[in-house]
């Protein structure tokens, strides 16, 4: 059957709107109509090349939509579910087994490959290949194929939260809120800071405001994102720009420092700061991506005072219990993800994606009607 992708056909070139062809679906793939996709930074990455993937290739990993069709062995989801699209895992390996698909040992391949683990692709344009698979879905277009393991049902959806609003469940805000309740774990009165107030650091507020941290610090320069910030749960603000020593500042609020901290930015200067701002121990978790080899320098007294940097990776949550529960944290007025979000036309991709890139918007949401 036809569909309406975003294509690149090179690496820092834009996206054009083509027509491409889906073929027969494997046994554990399902085809979904796309309601809604969110675009996150990792996107932005491999649109420029960052992340290589081979031309031409089709993005978006924060899918959600109605399904359309499954393949023969599918039985988790059928014609009509409303599903999120997450990432995709192989669910036979050590980590799989062990309830940490984010790491699972296949993750490149299913993710990062665009193509199937047969070498196949699930898009052709005049019967040439089309790179998807993307994060196990390619979900910037009006079809996207998925795998069974990554195609999460949407519990009853609340009344008041369209089913377009709910990709970014699927990677950012999963990432996010994933690391504070999965990898961090706080205990309530447990302080934190946030660097970075996008789409995965804004998430990280809003679960540790259901956590029950005190106090919950974000940093950043956008002078939109940190009222933005305090309206999700943050209890203080920082502008970095704004403050003559952000180590001062973050000291004048925690006193003795935080228990916890989270880098979305993944650049030296913020991981050294997020680290300083630690109480002893403490414990940083690094998400930022800048490019696939980083090298930064920390100052080693950090770990010999106790402190643990550590990273993460979908906030090494499994999609299909932390999506539901997050849905459900909704529902309860806790944790309102939907106000980092604006709709885009797909049509207007360009300009979506120009929007993360300038921070003007916090998580667009490409609307495929
Ligand atoms: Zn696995
Ligand atoms: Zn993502």
């Amino acid at each position: 059957m036809k569909a309406t992708v975003a294509l690149w056909k090179e690496p820092g070139g834009p996206a054009s709107l083509e027509p491409v062809e889906i073929g027969a679906l494997a046994a554990r793939e399902v085809l979904v109509r796309m309601s809604g996709g969110g675009i996150c930074r990792t996107d932005l990455a491999a649109a420029a090349g960052i992340v290589p993937l081979p031309v031409p290739f089709v993005l978006g990993h924060e899918g959600a939509g109605v399904v359309e069709a499954v393949g023969a062995a599918v039985d988790t989801v059928e014609v009509g579910d409303e599903v999120i699209l997450s990432f995709d895992s192989c669910g036979d390996c050590v980590q799989c087994a062990a309830n940490h698909p984010a790491f699972c040992e296949l993750f490149p391949a299913l993710n990062y490959s665009g193509t199937r683990l047969d070498g196949s692709t699930t898009l052709t344009q005049d019967d040439l290949p089309v790179h998807g698979s993307w994060l196990g879905q390619s979900s910037f277009g009006t079809y996207a194929v998925a795998g069974v393991r990554n195609t999460v049902k949407v519990p009853t959806r609340p009344a008041g939260l369209p089913l377009e609003f709910l990709g970014p469940l699927g990677c950012g805000v999963l990432a996010g809120a994933g690391t504070v309740f999965n990898v961090l774990r706080p205990q309530p009165g447990q302080g934190i800071a946030v660097f970075g107030l996008g789409g995965v650091g804004l998430s990280a507020v809003m679960a540790a405001t259901v956590a029950g941290c005190h106090p919950i610090i974000g940093i950043d320069p956008h002078p939109r994102r940190r009222p933005l910030a305090q309206e999700v749960g943050a209890t203080h603000t920082i502008d970095p720009g704004g403050v003559d020593d952000i180590d001062r500042a973050i000291a004048h609020i925690a006193g003795a420092g935080v228990d916890f901290a989270v880098d979305t930015v993944g650049s030296g200067a913020v991981v050294r700061h997020a680290l300083m701002s630690l109480r002893m121990p403490g414990v940083c978790a690094t998400l930022g991506l800048q490019a696939m080899k980083n090298d930064i320098t920390i100052d080693q007294g950090h770990l010999q005072m106790g402190r643990t940097l550590t990273g993460g990776l979908e906030g090494d949550a499994d999609p299909h219990t932390l999506i539901p529960h997050l849905i459900d944290l909704w529902r309860q007025g806790r944790f309102p993800f939907d106000q980092l979000i604006t709709r885009f036309p797909f049509p207007r991709i360009e300009d979506a994606l120009e929007a993360v890139r300038s921070g003007k918007a916090v998580k667009p949401v490409l609307v495929f009607d």
